[in-house]
């Protein structure tokens, strides 16, 4: 099975994703993970993608592209997998579209985690991770049963993200309406579209996708 996990940045897509990798096997293809990786080991794609993802604008379309198509090329993929940040613009649904429809893949679901937007720059600033397993956690919303240690791997090295702060949260929010929210009528008139309550708890969330992929 093969979903997308569409909303704007902090709707709780990498949450969400990673609870569906574990109770499903299927496997979580977060872009913004990829391209974290890709400036973090200075690939060449790294380089070109740092600025424009510390300012919180998209980066190319053609580096995503290629991106995603290599990595649903890899073995692991083939029981399914979540896209979580990917396609963000009509360009990238299009080209998913025919690379799909190419490697003779089908899209289940497309779930919309609809979320107030003023909720978003408290989640997203609030935001960290494990260090060692990238279990995501909260401030306030999301906190380790034990202060300071992952609940997932026992790990005390927690980080946060360059670009989780509330100038780079704006542009993101803006790069959202303008550029991402356009293609929910793609998927809404292809009847795969589905919206779940992205403002009610993470639990309850999970059980709303749960309900539309069943
Ligand atoms: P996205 O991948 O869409 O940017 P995340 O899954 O990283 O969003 O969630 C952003 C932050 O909000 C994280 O710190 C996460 O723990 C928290 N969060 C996610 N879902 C919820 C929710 N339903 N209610 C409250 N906080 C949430
Ligand atoms: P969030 O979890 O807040 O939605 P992501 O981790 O998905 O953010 O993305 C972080 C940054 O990586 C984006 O602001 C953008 O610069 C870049 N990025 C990720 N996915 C894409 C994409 N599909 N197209 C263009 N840029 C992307
Ligand atoms: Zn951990």
């Amino acid at each position: 099975m093969n979903l997308i996990l569409l909303g704007p940045p902090g709707a709780g897509k990498g949450t969400q994703a990673r609870r569906l990798q574990d109770n499903h096997g299927l496997i979580q293809l977060s872009t913004g993970d990829m391209l974290r990786a890709a400036v973090a080991e200075g690939t060449e794609i790294g380089k070109q993608a740092k600025a424009v993802m510390d300012r919180g604008d998209l980066v190319s379309d053609d580096i995503l592209i290629g991106m995603i198509s290599e990595r649903i090329d890899q073995d692991d993929c083939k029981n399914g997998f979540i896209l979580d940040g990917f396609p963000r613009t009509t360009a990238q649904a299009e080209a998913l579209d025919g690379m799909l429809r190419d490697k003779g893949l089908h899209l289940a679901k497309v779930v919309e985690l609809a979320v107030d937007e003023e909720a978003l720059v408290d989640r997203i600033t609030g935001r960290y991770t494990c260090a060692n397993c990238g279990q995501g956690y909260h401030d306030s919303f999301q906190k380790p049963s034990v202060d300071g240690v992952c609940d997932n791997c026992g790990a005390t090295e927690f980080k946060r993200r360059a670009d989780d702060n509330e100038e780079a949260v704006r542009t993101r929010m803006q790069a959202y309406r303008a550029q991402t929210a356009p293609i929910l009528p793609y998927y809404r008139d292809k009847g795969i579209l589905s919206e779940v309550d992205g403002m009610a708890d993470i639990d309850e969330v999970t059980k709303q996708i749960e309900a539309v992929i069943s």
